[in-house]
């Protein structure tokens, strides 16, 4: 695997490999890896003859300044775990590298930034956008590989795309979930043993709402829903139905195949988010 920390470095071996008309795939990451992570660089080993995987854990889309200081970092890890997948290349820039020249985007993603993720992470968007622009126009993927996990993050970067990066085919990749139905995330390991057998119940009452579709009125399923966990001390922020298109919230459920329920809940002081689209 080439690993640098360079865009210039970076550039002159993709140069490379499109000189070679290589199709280049890409997977944006913010490392301490796990099989969700590593899901996305198979299916993008399988697409493409050269596989970039990104580990950048970037300030500016975080609104808490204790979560990123205790963000998990092991790159050591990550890169045995990337080699044992044959992924080609691992760009590990700096901020500096990064954010070396100023950048003007003119994005419009108010209506997915007014509803769950948005009002309760101010500026993660606007961070996440910045972040994936300047990745996106460096290393000008054929596809680029999102996880579905972060479903109002797809969203906001298919935006981005349709707005400035046509030639990039998007991926989503379903989620990848322990045997318990938690879903993984490098957040998780900040859980205790006994945090991750609680938090597998947010994947159980999602699914409980999945399976009432139009069998039971929505607002008593969610209130179910809500207090099942709330009985189980586990603290909600958002739990809704939306339009998995638009994300505008529901109080009806919606065609089939355009229902997504979002949530965000906190264990053990650690935040999670989850959803199932059907
Ligand atoms: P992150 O390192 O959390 O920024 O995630 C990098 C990419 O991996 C994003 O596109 C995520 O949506 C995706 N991802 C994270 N967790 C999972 C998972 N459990 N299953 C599938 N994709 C995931």
């Amino acid at each position: 695997m080439f690993i640098t920390t360079s865009k210039t470095e970076l550039l002159n071996f993709l140069n490379q490999q499109t000189k070679r008309q290589q199709t280049l795939g890409f997977v944006p990451t913010m490392g301490a890896l796990h099989k969700g992570h590593i899901e996305l660089v198979k299916q993008s080993k399988i697409q493409n003859n050269c596989t970039i995987v990104s580990i950048f854990v970037n300030p500016k889309q975080f609104n808490n300044s204790e979560d990123f200081n205790k963000y998990p970092i092991q790159t050591e890890q990550d890169i045995t775990l990337l080699n044992s997948v044959d992924c080609d290349v691992l760009f590990l820039p700096s901020n500096n590298e990064i954010y070396s020249n100023d950048l003007e985007i003119d994005l419009n993603i108010d209506s997915l930034n007014n509803v769950f993720e948005g009002p309760n992470r101010p500026g993660h968007f606007k961070g996440v956008v910045e972040v994936v622009y300047r990745f996106f126009d460096l290393i000008q993927p054929h596809k680029a590989y999102l996880g579905l996990k972060d479903f109002q993050q797809c969203l906001v970067i298919k935006t981005l795309r349709d707005r400035y990066f046509e030639n990039i085919e998007l991926i989503f990749c379903e989620t990848i979930r322990e045997n318990s139905g938690l879903a993984m995330s490098s957040r998780n390991a900040r859980l205790s043993e006994q945090g991750k057998i609680l938090a597998s119940n947010i994947f159980k009452v999602l699914k409980d709402i999945e399976n009432s579709f139009n069998k039971i009125d929505l607002n008593g399923t969610i209130n179910k829903a809500e207090l099942v966990l709330k009985n189980l001390n586990i603290d909600i922020e958002y739990l809704s139905l939306a339009n998995a298109k638009t994300l505008n919230p529901s109080n009806d459920w919606q065609k089939k195949d355009e229902n997504v329920v979002l949530i965000a809940a906190y264990i053990e002081n650690v935040r999670l988010i989850d959803n199932i689209k059907f």
